[in-house]
């Protein structure tokens, strides 16, 4: 409800509709009563109860890794396990288009930093080849990039971190949940999770709570809870966050008919909105964020409150958060859309679209 008005969400990150699932409700208010509503402390003093333990085993499981991290979020996921793994003398290579908490993570490491071209594999080859052959050298990766929505050609860009000596770091955090046959993400769907040394994602999109993760099987892993600061130095996730997560991450496992309604919403949307003429951030359907691109900001925010006065909110993505120049609206689908509410949003873009062309034409009719 926006203004007393029923508003249908086309921006959500709820990709499998989790928010609202009964089993995980249930499982967070029995960890309410039983546990309270904080820990009050950090996972390395009283912060770890048996739930941050049990969901560690349940990620353990879910991924079929050896190791488990949890943290308060995705942001401090990655703030910390980047900065951690890569110290003075190393290098952190990462991909141009990084989430801001991957370059957050950079700024507060002490390795050096390189970018590479958005997705190019051949810039990351020749990058990689001009550093000193022993040193080390982490290559941060996404799964999906969350604002065009674009996948990352991961298995060509992990052979030549190998080829190179590099470990690397896949952040799956738009992926989990409906790419790969069981939920893991892109690297489970294009069969190269054995190349990954870590993986990272977020409970605050597909499993539709709060808090962040890293999986490995380094048999070290353990150490870096003695050392990662953004990991050490905060309060751990509430008991019932704990809860609904466990809940949450079980079902996704086979949650195979939400992957499949989601998907089937996306390519209708995608494809109603390409007949529409308007301009989207991938050429086919690669994952549930659906980027409209605009050449300006007028254009961009003209649209955004056309559409909301159709009845329809989607996310508004502009400089730092898209690169240079970029101007999105950002629509993004959960299993938790129905067909009806899909054929909605596509009529209020095509209401939108032209009542924005008539005030264009009425603009330029008094000469502004
Ligand atoms: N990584 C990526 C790629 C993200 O898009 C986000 C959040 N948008 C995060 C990490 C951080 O996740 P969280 O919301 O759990 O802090």
């Amino acid at each position: 409800m926006i203004n007393g008005r029923k508003i249908i969400l086309a921006g959500t990150n709820n990709y499998m509709g989790m928010t609202f699932d009964p089993d995980a409700i249930s499982a967070a208010k029995e960890a309410l009563d039983k546990f309270g509503t904080g820990t009050t402390g950090s996972r390395i003093l009283n912060g770890t109860y048996q739930g941050h333990k049990a969901l560690e085993r349940e990620l353990e499981d879910f991924y079929g890794m050896d190791h488990a991290m949890v943290f308060s979020t995705g942001y401090q996921a990655n703030l910390g396990m980047i900065s951690t793994l890569a110290g003075r003398g190393d290098y952190v290579i990462i991909d141009a288009d990084s989430h801001a908490s991957i370059y957050d993570a950079c700024a507060m490491g002490n390795a050096d930093i390189l970018r590479f071209r958005h997705n190019s594999v051949e810039d990351l080859e020749k990058r990689l080849k001009r550093l000193p052959e022993n040193a080390a050298k982490l290559v941060v990766l996404e799964g999906v990039y969350s604002m065009l929505g674009d996948r990352a050609p991961l298995a060509e860009l992990i052979a030549v971190s190998k080829a190179a000596g590099a470990q690397v770091l896949v952040d799956e955090a738009h992926s989990m949940g409906f790419c790969g046959e069981t939920g893991r993400g892109v690297a489970q769907e294009l069969g190269v999770e054995d190349q990954v040394d870590f993986i990272v994602g977020t409970f605050s999109k597909s499993v539709g709570t709060v808090g962040g993760f890293c999986l490995s099987n380094h048999p070290k892993f353990d150490v870096l809870r003695f050392a990662c600061r953004p990991y050490m130095f905060t309060a751990s996730l509430p008991p019932s966050v704990v809860a609904s997560a466990i809940s949450s991450i079980r079902s996704l496992k086979n949650a195979h008919n939400k992957r499949a309604h989601l998907w089937a919403n996306v390519e209708r949307l995608h494809s109603g909105l390409k007949d529409l003429g308007f301009k989207l951030g991938t050429k086919s359907v690669e994952s549930p964020i659906v980027a409209v691109c605009f050449d300006s900001q007028e254009e961009l925010f003209g649209m955004c409150q056309l559409l909301l006065a159709e009845g329809v909110y989607v996310n508004v993505a502009r400089p730092p958060a898209t690169p240079m120049g970029i101007y999105l609206l950002r629509c993004s689908l959960g299993a938790g859309h129905s067909v009806e509410q899909v054929d909605q949003i596509l009529a209020a873009f095509k209401a939108a679209q032209e009542k924005f062309s008539a005030s264009e034409t009425l603009r330029d009719a008094a000469g502004d």
